[in-house]
């Protein structure tokens, strides 16, 4: 397979999975965007969840303007600071109905550590019910994988539901 096939498999899975989690997340809670990036899985869910606040968090914003979230929306900083002043301004623990982390980088090591840390966040942050889609695995103690229910190939990106 050459990268450009891996690319388009991993981009086809991501599509997939936001369009499933659009269908049954539930009516309230926060929704979450973690890595603006270029915007594309942003525009794609602010398109799927009509009139549903999105937060996204980035560090160094540089969408395309289209893609930029409006006003108060897009929250500006590392996650590691930001996400925590989130939870604790907007007491928004176990109040998040969905999570896309999209934040991985080309050095696997560091995603590893960076989904590590972010893990217990997460586990917090996500409502009963709450779903988390994720480029990489994450280790969630209230949460099932449900990766395999969804169709998506086993490694290709990674689906937890909130117990
Ligand atoms: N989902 C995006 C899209 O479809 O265009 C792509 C996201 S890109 C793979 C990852 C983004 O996460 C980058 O823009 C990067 O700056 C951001 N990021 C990585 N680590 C971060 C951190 N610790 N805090 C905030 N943003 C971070």
């Amino acid at each position: 397979m050459t990268r450009l096939d891996s690319a388009i498999r991993r981009l086809t899975a991501q599509r997939d999975l936001l369009d499933w989690a659009s269908g049954i997340v539930a009516p309230t809670g926060f929704v979450l965007e973690l890595g603006l990036g270029n915007g594309r899985t942003y525009d794609h869910l602010r398109n799927r969840l009509p009139g549903r606040e999105i937060y996204v968090f980035e560090r160094r914003p540089a969408a395309h303007p289209s893609c930029l979230p409006p006003e108060g929306y897009l929250v500006v900083g590392d996650v590691f600071e930001t996400l925590p002043a989130f939870m604790a301004d907007r007491d928004a623990r176990r109040r998040c109905a969905l999570i896309h982390a999209d934040i991985g980088s080309g050095d696997e090591h560091l995603n590893r550590e960076v989904a590590l840390r972010l893990s217990p966040l997460l586990d917090q942050l996500l409502q009963p019910g709450g779903l988390l889609l994720a480029d990489r695995g994450f280790e969630l103690p209230h949460c099932a994988d449900i990766t395999a229910e969804t169709g998506i190939a086993q490694g290709r990106y990674y689906v937890y539901r909130r117990e």
